[in-house]
């Protein structure tokens, strides 16, 4: 029998060591560490205050994705600090979300009646430098405890209306198989628990953690809830081959594949990015499910866009690509609203008895209302 490699592949040459775990021992962790590798960076004071503010975590495979090691590379500007973090927005928060008066456990946040984000851990392979919970990853605390998940399985039994929980973090496929393991089995031990949702971005900064032994581990058992991995890509450049194949050991695993990608000013705010993007993940299995505006948090407001270009994007990949392959684009507004859909507006005028409308190729079309008519009879 042939033998199978247990990482997905070889990285590249340059992209550092194939185990996961050596990868993050050998995780750039500040501004000098990473002049190691491009001679050329000349990091700003400004750059360095805002290593202090929001510190800084690159794998050795994410770094090699950059090709131009400044600004203007995609790759470099969602993982090197810019002088951008240290901008002061009126609205920028520490916790845009008000996850944290939503929370009935310190783990646990409850937005909606029926679903509820277990805060498996703090720590993440990459710190996002557009990272919205920049308050948990500052943290740097340990990863939920056997004690925690015995206390969110109780709350979860007495609260049987939540049958879905995401488990995020941090980065919860960071933790050991053996932690994975605990947190899934305090949910399957729930009834009332139908679907766990893993959110990941490792696909993107650490393939190689998809070892065959932990997707066997979070491959879902007849009978139990169904496990959908949610992960999160911003660039085609990130669809590397040992992307691909993490994407495919989860899909084959029966584990389908979601990408929730945040729209980001320089790196994918172009109408052909994001399509040969969301077109690059259909082709992979991986459903584009979200295209997320970015927040209101803090250290962020320089890679925010304003809503027309998400809107635009938008109408372009609705002109041309395939229906599954269009994410929804969906805004977090500051404190708890919950997320809200937006489109393109394809309404022209409404006029009496009809409506105007539009399509994505500059056509018009005249859109008549019912004629009138006697209501049905009963029973049809
Ligand atoms: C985004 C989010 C969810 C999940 O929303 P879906 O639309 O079901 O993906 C659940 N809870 C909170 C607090 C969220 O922010």
């Amino acid at each position: 029998m042939k033998k199978v490699a247990e990482s997905p592949a070889s990285p590249a040459r340059g992209a550092g060591p194939a185990r996961w775990q050596d990868q993050l021992r050998a995780a750039y962790r500040s501004l000098d560490a990473l002049r190691a590798l491009w001679p050329g960076l000349r990091p700003t004071p400004a750059m360095r205050e805002a290593e202090r503010r929001f510190p800084l975590a690159v794998t050795p495979y994410y770094a090699s994705l950059v090709r131009r090691p400044d600004a203007s590379d995609p790759i470099f500007a969602q993982c090197v600090p810019a002088a951008g973090e240290l901008l002061a927005a009126p609205w920028a928060s520490r916790d845009p979300l008000a996850e944290v008066p939503f929370s009935p456990l310190p783990r646990l946040v409850r937005r909606y009646p029926d679903r509820a984000v277990l805060l498996a851990c703090d720590a993440c392979a990459c710190r996002c430098r557009h990272c919205f919970r920049k308050r948990v990853s500052a943290r740097g605390g340990p990863a939920v405890s056997d004690a925690e998940l015995a206390e969110v399985a109780r709350f979860l039994r007495a609260n049987p209306s939540i049958d879905d929980v995401l488990v995020s973090g941090g980065d919860p496929l960071l933790l050991p198989d053996a932690r994975v393991a605990a947190i899934l089995a305090a949910l399957r031990s729930v009834p009332s628990v139908r679907v766990v949702r893993f959110a990941t971005r490792l696909p993107a900064t650490l393939p190689m953690r998809f070892t065959r032994a932990l997707v066997r581990l979070l491959r879902p058992a007849r009978g139990g809830p169904a496990v959908f991995a949610s992960v999160h890509f911003n660039h085609p450049r990130e669809l590397t081959p040992l992307a691909t194949e993490a994407c495919a050991r989860l899909v084959d695993a029966g584990i389908p594949v979601q990408s929730q990608t945040v729209l980001l000013r320089g790196v994918n705010d172009d109408p052909d990015t994001m399509e040969a993007l969301c077109r690059g993940l259909y082709h992979r299995r991986v459903r584009p499910y979200y295209l997320f505006q970015t927040d209101l948090a803090e250290g962020i407001e320089h890679l925010r866009t304003p809503l027309a270009t998400g809107l635009a994007i938008m109408e372009r990949l609705r002109a041309r690509l395939s229906g599954p392959a269009i994410p929804n684009f969906c805004l977090d507004p500051p404190g708890e609203g919950g997320k809200i859909e937006l489109s393109p507006d394809y309404v022209v005028e409404r006029r009496p008895g009809a409506t105007l409308l539009r399509n994505g190729g500059g056509g018009r079309f005249l859109y008549p209302d019912p004629v009138p008519c006697p209501a049905p009879p009963d029973g049809v």
